[in-house]
């Protein structure tokens, strides 16, 4: 017989989603109303200025797409480019991949910059880049990359395709609210996000902000987006209409209140103190993992805070250790993706998940596990090291 679904209790220390704060839970229980009502229509102008001081811009067009990162991501790339194109697109890990199969499927052709996984994106080769292809309209990059647990540097990126006459495309999914996102310093163009991560919410909505030349190259389109859901000329007259919004699409109405309070929340803790924690809690999982004789995988300089890639000792089942936090002590975390497969986990400490508890927890129940398989770690340290840090 089918009954009513009641998940496990699981504490969430993946690469995402992560856990969710109970007062996001809370607000997502609260009655529905309708999504042209008068009281959504001040929920929404609240969410639009939240997200404002998230991404920490003013620009106008600033909003949640109603549907995951991978959403977000592809309203960028449908509504800037047009078919035949040239776009710069830097891969180090596997979200730079997702931006060149978005490129090719607007007719557009991409350039790829690729660097090794594990190694932030090389600013000199997107010069050269540039250099060889002077009629790219556009530069896409991952700001924070998920997959690998490195920080390219957005400002310097961002920079470059100004200085050529291009666009960018930022994906800050993994970035907003765990290290520092600056929309407006950086003069980025289009940049997206996701409520999955960092924010404390659940998955399924993207943060997206368009910029002045952005809305100007939308405005100015030969062609029609390829996306009718997507195209931020229609979403803009829900959006933007004032008072006067016009039917899109129903908003998922319940998931704005939640959305709402995440980032009420990360307000209320002021964007700085959220990095700092997110910084702090890093160091003290790193101090209790190298303890025990594990080593971090990415070079300190471009370490995320909030993605954590550590090595899997010798003697170590990927799948079955994994396996064993999950069944013995309901902890997630991730595998390693692509040439990282086998070789690493990726433990993340991710918005609300991002406290001294789960730090202790995940390294005795890591060192639990290794020490019951046979790997070969240092037991009895990890915790003392990470509470050094406290
Ligand atoms: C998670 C993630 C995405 C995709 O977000 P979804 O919500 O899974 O669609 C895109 N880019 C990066 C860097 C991510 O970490």
């Amino acid at each position: 017989m089918i009954r009513s679904f009641y998940p496990p209790q699981r504490t969430l220390m993946g690469p995402g989603p992560s856990d969710v704060s109970p007062r996001v839970l809370a607000a997502l229980s609260r009655p529905t109303i309708g999504h042209l009502d008068p009281q959504f229509i001040v929920l929404m102008d609240e969410i639009k200025s939240l997200l404002q001081y998230a991404f920490q811009t003013e620009n106008e067009l600033t909003l949640p797409i109603s549907a995951p990162g991978s959403a977000g991501m592809e309203s960028c790339f449908v509504n800037l480019l047009e078919p035949g194109e040239t776009v710069i697109v830097c891969q180090n890990g596997v979200f730079g991949g997702r931006m060149k199969e978005n490129v090719e499927r607007c007719g557009a052709r991409a350039v790829m910059v690729e660097d090794e996984w594990g190694t932030a994106v090389d600013v000199d080769k997107v010069a050269a880049a540039f250099k060889a292809n002077p009629q790219a309209s556009v530069l896409a990059f991952v700001h924070a990359e998920t997959s690998t647990g490195v920080v390219s540097d957005a400002s310097a990126l961002c920079q470059l395709a100004r200085d050529n006459n291009a666009l960018s495309i930022v994906d800050t999914v993994t970035s907003v609210g765990g290290i520092e996102v600056n929309v407006d310093a950086w003069a980025a163009d289009a940049v997206y996000s996701g409520t999955q991560k960092c924010l404390s919410c659940i998955p399924g909505i993207s943060p997206v902000t368009f910029g002045p030349r952005a809305v100007a190259r939308i405005n100015d389109r030969q062609h029609k987006a390829q996306s009718w859901f997507l195209d931020m000329q229609l979403v803009m007259a829900y959006w933007g209409g004032g008072s006067k919004r016009a039917y899109h699409h129903t908003a998922p109405v319940n998931d704005l209140y939640a959305l709402h309070e995440s980032l009420l929340m990360l307000q209320e803790e002021g964007l700085e103190n959220a990095w700092q924690r997110h910084e702090l809690h890093h160091q003290a999982l790193v101090a209790g993992l190298e303890a025990m004789g594990l080593s971090m995988l990415v070079d300190r300089a471009y370490r995320l805070p909030q993605l954590n890639l550590v090595s899997i000792p010798e003697g170590a089942d990927d799948a079955s250790v994994r396996q064993a936090l999950l069944a013995d002590f309901n902890l997630e975390i991730g595998a390693g993706l692509g040439a990282l497969a086998g070789k690493a986990w990726r433990i993340g400490l991710m918005g609300y998940a991002c406290n001294q508890q789960n730090v202790i927890l995940c390294l005795t129940a890591l060192e639990s596990v290794l020490s019951c398989c046979g790997a070969k770690i240092n037991t009895g340290v990890a915790v003392t090291a990470a509470k050094s840090l406290y």
